[in-house]
C-alpha cells in the first residue's frame, strides 16, 4: 500500500470515527457551519499549518479543520469567525447599521474610550467632515475618553495638535496621537539599539519633515531624501556617495516623492543589514471625488520596493506593531479594551486593526465619508472576509453619535 493510502485510509478512519463521536445536533451543527460559511472556512483553512492541508483528502480536511477550530476555541480568529459564523447563520448581517437613536444610545453607552482614524472620517484634506467636530465635543461632554490613530505620516504630532486647533476642533494633547511616522520612528530607535554595529545607526527617511522631527525626538541621527543633492540625470547615480553610517531605511509619506529619492532609498536597501520600514500600507489618500485618485504612502513604498528588491517592514494600521506602539504611547490612559471603540473610514486598515487587536479584537465603526461604504462591507462579506467587517457602520461620524432627537 503506498503512502498516499495509507494517509487516504488513516484520514478517513478519523474522519468516520470523529463524525461519530459527535452529538447528533452538534454534527447537524458543522453541517450548518460548513454549508453556511463554506468560503469563510475555506479562507481559514490557508491559516492553518499547510502540513494538514498536504496530507488530508479536501473531505478529511473538512472535519480536522473543525476539530482544529475546537480545540483552538481560545484563538481570536477562531472567536471571530465563530461570531461571524453565527450571526450569517442567524440570517443577520455580521455588522449593525446604525440608524436610530436606540443605537446611538448603545453606542455611547457601550464604550468609553474611542479610537479615531483622522483622514475620512474627521476631515478631507483640510476642511472638516459635516459634524465631526459636533461629534468629538459629544464624546468630551459625556465623558469620553478620545484618542487618535492616524497611518498619514505627513505630519508630526504636535502638527496633528495645531491642525485640530487650526480646523475648529477642541485642542487636543500631541500626546493623545498616534502617528505611521511616530510608529516608524520607534520601531528603528528599538532596530538601531540592538544593532550589533553601533557605526550604522543613521536612518535615511523619504518623507515630509515631520518624520525627520519624530525620528529626531525619539534620539535617532537621520537624513532627509529632501535635505541632501540628488544625482539629476540617471548616468550620474553611479558617483552617488551613500552615507556609510545608514542602517536603516524609513519611506513613508512624501508629497513631493520623485524618481531621485525612490533611486537613492533602493541604493542604501542593496546591503541586507540596512533594515526597511514601510510606514503604511494605505493605496489612496479619501476624496470625495469620484473622478479623482489621490495615491497614498502604500503607493510610493510599492515603487522603493520594486526597486529595491527589498519587502518593507509595516509599521501602521492594521499591522501588529501599531498595537505595540498604541499600547506605549497611550499606557498613561485608562483603556479597557472591551469597551473600546475604534473608529475609521476604511475595511483594511482601521477595521482589519481593530479585529487584530491583541489579545482580543475589539469594536469598530465604520463611516461612510471616506474610502469605503456599505456596499464595500456587504462585498467582504459575502467574500467571507470576516477579518474586515466591522461591528457597525454608520452615514458619518455625527449620524452614529448625536441623537437626532435631544
Ligand atoms: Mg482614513
Amino acid at each position: 500500500m503506498s503512502l498516499r493510502s495509507v494517509q487516504y485510509y488513516i484520514c478517513c478512519s478519523l474522519s468516520v470515527a470523529f463524525k461519530q463521536s459527535m452529538a447528533t445536533s452538534r454534527y447537524l451543527h458543522t453541517v450548518q457551519l460548513f454549508k453556511i460559511s463554506k468560503r469563510s472556512i475555506t479562507q481559514f483553512r490557508y491559516d492553518l499549518k499547510g502540513d494538514y492541508r498536504s496530507h488530508l483528502c479536501n473531505h478529511c480536511y473538512n472535519s480536522t479543520a473543525y476539530n482544529l477550530l475546537e480545540k483552538q476555541r481560545s484563538n481570536q480568529q477562531y472567536r471571530l469567525l465563530s461570531k461571524y459564523t453565527s450571526k450569517m447563520a442567524s440570517g443577520k448581517p455580521p455588522y449593525k447599521v446604525i440608524s436610530d437613536d436606540a443605537d446611538r444610545k448603545h453606542l455611547l453607552d457601550s464604550f468609553d474610550t474611542f479610537l479615531f482614524d483622522c483622514d475620512g472620517v474627521l476631515w478631507e484634506c483640510d476642511k472638516p467632515i459635516g459634524g465631526s467636530i459636533d461629534a468629538i465635543n459629544f464624546l468630551l461632554e459625556n465623558q469620553k475618553q478620545v484618542l487618535f490613530i492616524t497611518n498619514n505620516s505627513s505630519k508630526s504630532r504636535s502638527q496633528y495638535a495645531e491642525k485640530f486647533k487650526k480646523l475648529g476642533f477642541t485642542p487636543v494633547n500631541p500626546a493623545n496621537i498616534v502617528t505611521s511616522g511616530s510608529s516608524a520612528a520607534y520601531y528603528a530607535y528599538k532596530l538601531m539599539n540592538q544593532k550589533a554595529d553601533q557605526s550604522k545607526t543613521t536612518v535615511f527617511y523619504v518623507g515630509m519633515p515631520a518624520l525627520g522631527e519624530e525620528l529626531k525626538k525619539i534620539g535617532l541621527k537621520s537624513i532627509g531624501a529632501s535635505d541632501v543633492d540628488l544625482p539629476k540625470m540617471i548616468p550620474d547615480w553611479q558617483f552617488f556617495q551613500k552615507d556609510p553610517s545608514v542602517g536603516c531605511v524609513i519611506v513613508g509619506a512624501d508629497w513631493f516623492f520623485n524618481y531621485a529619492k525612490a533611486t537613492a532609498a533602493a541604493c542604501y536597501l542593496v546591503r541586507d543589514d540596512v533594515v526597511f520600514i514601510g510606514t503604511n500600507t494605505d493605496a489612496r489618500l479619501p476624496t470625495s471625488n469620484p473622478e479623482i485618485v489621490n495615491c497614498g504612502t502604500g503607493s510610493i513604498i510599492k515603487m522603493v520596493e520594486s526597486g529595491s528588491g527589498r519587502n518593507a517592514t509595516y509599521v501602521g494600521k492594521p499591522e501588529p506593531y501599531m498595537w505595540e506602539h498604541v499600547q506605549y504611547e497611550f499606557r498613561g490612559t485608562n483603556i479597557d479594551l472591551s469597551r473600546t471603540l475604534m473608529v475609521g473610514d476604511t475595511l483594511y486598515t482601521d477595521i482589519l486593526f481593530a479585529n487584530s487587536a491583541k489579545p482580543n479584537p475589539i469594536a469598530s465603526l465604520l463611516v461612510q465619508t471616506g474610502n469605503h461604504k456599505l456596499h464595500h462591507v456587504e462585498e467582504v462579506v459575502s467574500r467571507g472576509d470576516s477579518k474586515s467587517v466591522p461591528s457597525f457602520v454608520s452615514k458619518s461620524l455625527n449620524d452614529a453619535l448625536i441623537p437626532v432627537c435631544k
